[in-house]
């Protein structure tokens, strides 16, 4: 005689918590070509915040193309969403040492007219290529001003809170210009 349910019953006869969900949704992990949305919050040593994405966008970016901090990088590899982080990066893997060398001295008939020098400013200069390069202003003296070529976080050790949000393959056009596209990313 076949079993036959009676209204309400489950068959098999076991909750759904025992017998676990039907399928299971196999998480992608980060890895080369990943686009990888994040939460982070960058602090320093002292535990001040340097910068965060708290109340802004996700940040979207192409992993295994050095579109953020070697360091990491390294540390967000084989995580998937919903995954935490906590990472300290040192300077090496991070913005670089603070290199004294970096530092050089320019006229201020060279920093263009309406840049009114004050120390701490950071100014785009133009790269031997073209290519905007930040610098900082390390001193301001009667004729000429320091500049600072070092990132402003190099020399510093880095702790990154992070928390994985989505992981999902790059399309190709993502993939040519190297970097990650829609909000968060990059948009154009
Ligand atoms: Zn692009």
């Amino acid at each position: 005689m076949a079993h036959r349910r009676r209204a309400g019953e489950r068959w098999p006869n076991k909750t759904q918590d025992e017998a676990g969900p039907l399928c299971y949704a196999l998480a992608m992990q980060i890895a080369k070509d990943a686009v990888v949305a994040i939460n982070y919050t960058l602090k320093d040593d002292d535990g001040k915040i340097l910068d965060t994405n708290e109340g802004k966008d996700l940040m979207h970016y192409l992993h295994g193309h050095g579109n953020i901090v070697p360091g990491l990088e390294r540390a967000l590899v084989g995580k998937s969403a919903g995954d935490k982080i906590e990472v300290t990066v040192s300077p090496a893997d991070g913005y670089g040492e603070y290199d004294e060398s970096r530092s050089f001295e320019v006229p201020k008939s060279e920093l263009g007219p309406q840049v009114v020098p004050q120390k701490g400013a950071v100014l785009t200069m133009r790269g031997p290529n073209g290519a905007g390069m930040p610098v900082t202003i390390l001193k301001v003296k009667m004729k000429t001003v320091v500049l600072d070529g070092n990132h402003q976080l190099a020399g510093r050790n880095l702790h990154f809170s992070v928390e994985i949000r989505r992981v999902r393959k790059a399309k190709k056009e993502e993939l040519a210009h190297k970097h990650a596209h829609g909000p968060g990313g990059h948009a154009h």
